[in-house]
């Protein structure tokens, strides 16, 4: 049985959806009517997946995404749009969305949908490793031969993203934009500051990779 957050503020859709995924025999579903409620019902269980409406009263569900991805949490999330302009879906999916759904749609497709998501998260590493450097995805955490690196968010983020890349160049726009959910501003002090003290603790606990930076090109994961 899976636990599904659905983020809708139209009573009628919202109706439908959950009578029609509580029918189907596998789901569970809280409801949130907006971004309040979905911000509420979060703290007090966490979902398997977000079904999460992008035109709500208090805001836009893109916000909402953008927290969580900022925060780290990775849960599958399908986003529902009345707007069937490629820009939103574009900016939807950017922002860390699994998948949409353009409004109207029907219930069979939304519930395919949900299993879709649910199967591909499913199949995502939760342990990755790169040498005598290993992240838990689940907890957030990295170690070098189990010692526990200490990593704030950002950092671990940029880890996993040199992790699943060792030995491959990554352009710091591109790292920037995955790490930070959002398009690279043109002061990227951030990023320098957060791959600074990542190179630091790597190098403190002999981890025998470094992050090294090519001018004009970017970051590189590699042996020391
Ligand atoms: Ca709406």
């Amino acid at each position: 049985m899976y636990n599904i957050l659905l983020v809708e503020d139209e009573a009628g859709i919202q109706f439908a959806n959950k009578a029609h995924l509580e029918r189907s025999g596998g789901y569970t579903v809280r409801t949130a009517m907006n971004l309040a409620e979905a911000r509420q019902s979060i703290t007090e269980s966490v979902p398997d997946l977000i079904v999460l409406d992008i035109m709500l009263p208090d805001g836009s569900g893109l916000d909402f995404l953008n927290e969580l991805r900022q925060a780290g949490n990775n849960l599958p999330i399908l986003l529902l749009t009345a707007l069937s302009e490629a820009d939103d879906q574009v900016k939807g999916l950017r922002a860390g969305g699994n998948d949409y759904l353009t409004k109207p749609y029907d219930n069979s497709v939304l519930i395919a949908r949900i299993e879709s998501a649910l199967r591909t998260a499913s199949k995502i590493p939760v342990s990755l490793s790169v040498g005598n450097v290993k992240i838990d995805t689940a907890s957030k955490r990295a170690y070098v031969d189990d010692v526990d690196m200490g990593l704030n968010i950002k950092e671990f983020s940029l880890l996993e993203q040199f992790i699943q890349h060792p030995e491959q160049m990554l352009t710091t726009s591109g790292l920037y934009e995955k790490v930070w959910g959002q398009k690279m501003i043109k002061d990227n002090t951030a990023l320098k500051t957060a791959i600074s003290r990542l190179r630091a603790k790597l190098s403190e606990l002999d981890a025998g990779y470094t992050i090294t930076f090519s001018k004009g090109e970017g970051y590189y994961f590699e042996q020391v």
